[in-house]
């Protein structure tokens, strides 16, 4: 058998994937990033979370062939390193996470970064298919981008298609990163949820925290942000309307740049609110683009949850192959 291995490592959870050479899903299997411990629990975790993948697709480790992990932050892809990984709790040193799990398994481990991981993905088999140029917009705890130009991975000097901190308000609000207006910001969920906290604590009704709490979370999920909005909560669909307008304006901004044919918009807060914030961000869109009507070549990732497992496992497949 000449099964891959694809993992996408994230703040919250590890999704692994069994991917035949065709690239079709064999089998999936969902994890729980741990909160502490640092990067030997968190690849603890992987590890098993791929053991049990095996099991569930009744397969021998000896049928893997290959294991592509797509890390979040900064990564040496060549070196197989993480760099630097600040949405991970105690991922602020390098980690040596291909030589790791290759340890681990015994075979052959490709490190990519997530988001460009899931743009390849989105581009051989899933939303961006037949595109050329094609840029990814990934809204999940950060705002991740990838760029596909004449078909291939734009990595530029490393680190291409950060749009997540490309400015979308002079002067706005201060993101992450240090800087002020990026699209991060307002379109990230960690920064949404600062800013429904600050509005929540100055007196501002809203029923997110309540929702927070009767689904057991920490943290405000995708799903209690698409729970409020479906209950007209005015502070959440008002800060998702603003998140959807800031992603629309920098994928405006970027088309009009680089003369791009499709815009995937995905990562957990966008796929699961949908239809509802890509007619959002489709409206913001429009009056930037110096082409109005390519304002309906920006569409939903149609890979979800599975891209950037998916596209670690092919960008695997790419670069280990013969080995
Ligand atoms: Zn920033």
């Amino acid at each position: 058998m000449n099964l891959r291995v694809g993992v996408d490592l994230g703040a919250t959870k590890i999704q692994t994937l069994l991917v035949a050479s065709d690239g079709s899903i064999v089998a999936r299997k969902r994890g729980t990033t741990p909160a502490t411990g640092g990067p030997s629990a968190v690849l603890t975790r992987v590890q098993e979370t791929i053991e049990q993948l095996l099991v569930r697709a009744d397969q021998p480790a000896t049928a893997v062939a290959t294991i592509g992990i797509g890390a979040p932050g900064q990564i040496d892809a060549a070196a197989g390193v993480v760099l630097q990984a600040v949405n991970i709790a105690g991922w602020d040193q390098p980690v040596p996470v291909a030589g790791i799990v290759g340890d681990m398994f015994g075979v052959p481990v490709a490190l990519a970064n997530d988001v460009q991981a899931s743009i390849v993905a989105e581009h051989r088999l899933g939303a961006g298919r037949g595109r050329t140029n094609l840029l990814g917009i990934f809204c999940g705890t950060g705002v991740g981008g990838g760029l596909i130009l004449n078909g291939e991975l734009w990595l530029g000097g490393g680190a291409a298609g950060e749009i997540g901190h490309t400015v979308v308000v002079q002067a706005g609000r201060q993101c992450g990163c240090g800087r002020n207006g990026c699209l991060e910001a307002y379109a990230g969920r960690g920064a949404l949820e600062q800013t429904a906290r600050l509005q929540y604590d100055a007196g501002r009704p809203t029923v997110l925290f309540d929702l927070m709490e009767q689904q057991g979370r920490t943290r405000l999920t995708s799903r209690v942000w698409l729970d409020a909005c479906l209950q007209s909560d005015e502070l959440a669909s008002g800060l998702i309307t603003e998140a959807a307008r800031a992603v629309g304006t920098a994928a405006g901004s970027a088309a009009n740049l680089l003369d791009i044919d499709c815009v995937v918009i995905g990562g957990g807060l966008a796929t699961r609110l949908g239809d509802r914030f890509l007619g959002d961000v489709r409206a913001a869109a429009q009056p930037v683009l110096l082409r109005p009507e390519t304002a309906n070549q920006i569409v939903l990732s149609e890979l979800g949850d599975d891209c950037g497992a998916l596209g670690a496992a092919l960008l695997a497949g790419d670069r280990l192959a013969g080995s």
